[in-house]
């Protein structure tokens, strides 16, 4: 079975890394010059809508998936024609664009903070007006991490709609949220999804920085994931989908937005789970059932970001690892990321203090 993975980043890397015992070979595509993935495989360099590469691509692999949400759709279409792609095109496009993935989540009736479509600054003052429990301006497009998006409260609206690179814009209420939660679900070719325990996650300048497993709570587990067959039976998904949710007081889960691939927020089921998340998606796109998913253990996760600290510094013997993925330092850059796993939370809760000594 050979896979090709549009996009080198950590995620491919770590996709690789959970196959290297079985019997799966990766073929890898990323138009950067030494992206994470190339410490297990040579890979091709290219731009991701080069239809040389697409076709070499159909021949050479079984089925092709992503790493990076923001590949072209049409790239994926493409494809299409030619040989498996999943996650398909369509739900792809439909992750891409905050819009679109708003009113997804509206016709599968999950609850969405209120929003508006913005295409002007004239179109942005006439609309704020309405928000005025206070309100964040994001880009439709290529937003991650925080970025392309300004909290309306911290400026003027004539910076912020500069500030956010285009014209194609959302408003959206600011949710008065307790936690923000993920639940990350591998799905089948036979429409059966593996699902994962919610996940606790803290942002810092909108960018992840720590997730804690597992986030217990039946009731909200189950809701979540009626929330998530809803949405990849109506997109025909394949694959790892993960929904990022805010949890406001009245205990209500609020979707904010989706991933059309594994996730920052599951890096530790790597050690944390029977199966990754990085193995569960690979199985599901090759067409192999995921049997049931075990956590019996706590696990925490933080990302390193902008600089690579001291390694030497930590006690790397288990339950902590260490992720270098290689990459140049620059300021918010997604460097590595540190698990830790415990059978007690409360361990866990304390060794993050200490971790973060070295993170921050
Ligand atoms: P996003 O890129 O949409 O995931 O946003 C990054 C982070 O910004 C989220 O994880 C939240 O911490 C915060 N954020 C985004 N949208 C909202 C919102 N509507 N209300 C409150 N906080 C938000």
């Amino acid at each position: 079975m050979r896979v090709g993975i549009l996009g080198g980043g950590q995620l491919a890397m770590m996709m690789i890394q959970s196959c290297i015992d079985d019997n799966v070979e990766f073929v890898v595509v990323d138009p950067s010059d030494n992206p994470p993935a190339n410490k297990y495989v040579k890979c091709i360099k290219s731009e991701f809508d080069n239809t040389e590469m697409l076709d070499r691509l159909s021949r050479e692999c079984n089925v092709v998936t992503i790493d990076f949400e923001n590949v072209p759709s049409s790239a994926l279409k493409y494809l299409e024609n030619k040989i498996d792609v999943h996650p398909n095109s369509k739900a792809v496009e439909l992750c891409q664009d905050r819009l679109k993935e708003k009113k997804l989540f509206e016709e599968c009736k999950i609850p969405v903070t209120r929003y508006g479509k913005i295409d002007d600054l004239d179109n942005l003052y006439t609309s704020k007006e309405s928000f005025s429990n206070g309100a964040i301006l994001k880009s439709r497009f290529f937003g991650y991490d925080g970025k392309n998006q300004v909290d309306l409260d911290s400026t003027d609206l004539e910076t912020a709609f500069e500030a956010c690179g285009s014209d194609k814009l959302i408003i959206e209420e600011k949710v008065d949220f307790i936690k923000e939660l993920s639940l990350i679900g591998a799905r089948d070719k036979k429409g059966k999804t593996a699902f994962y325990p919610l996940v606790e996650n803290n942002h810092v300048n909108g960018i992840l920085h720590t997730s804690i497993a597992p986030y217990d709570d039946d009731y909200l587990q189950t809701k979540a994931q009626s929330y998530h067959n809803l949405l990849t039976k109506k997109m025909n998904y394949v694959g790892v989908l993960v929904i990022e949710f805010f949890l406001d007081s009245k205990n209500k889960l609020i979707a904010n937005e989706m991933a059309p691939r594994v996730h920052n927020s599951g890096h530790w089921t790597i050690e944390g789970a029977n199966i990754s998340q990085f193995k569960a998606h690979i199985k599901s796109v090759t067409g192999e059932e995921i049997n049931h998913i075990k956590v019996d253990r706590c696990a925490v996760m933080m990302n390193i970001l902008s600089t690579m600290p001291d390694l030497t510094l930590f006690d790397q013997t288990d339950p902590v690892k260490i992720y270098d993925y290689g990459k140049t330092e620059r300021k918010d850059r997604k460097l590595g990321h540190i698990t830790i796993v415990d059978v007690d939370k409360n361990n866990l809760l304390n060794r993050i203090k200490e971790l973060e000594k070295y993170t921050t």
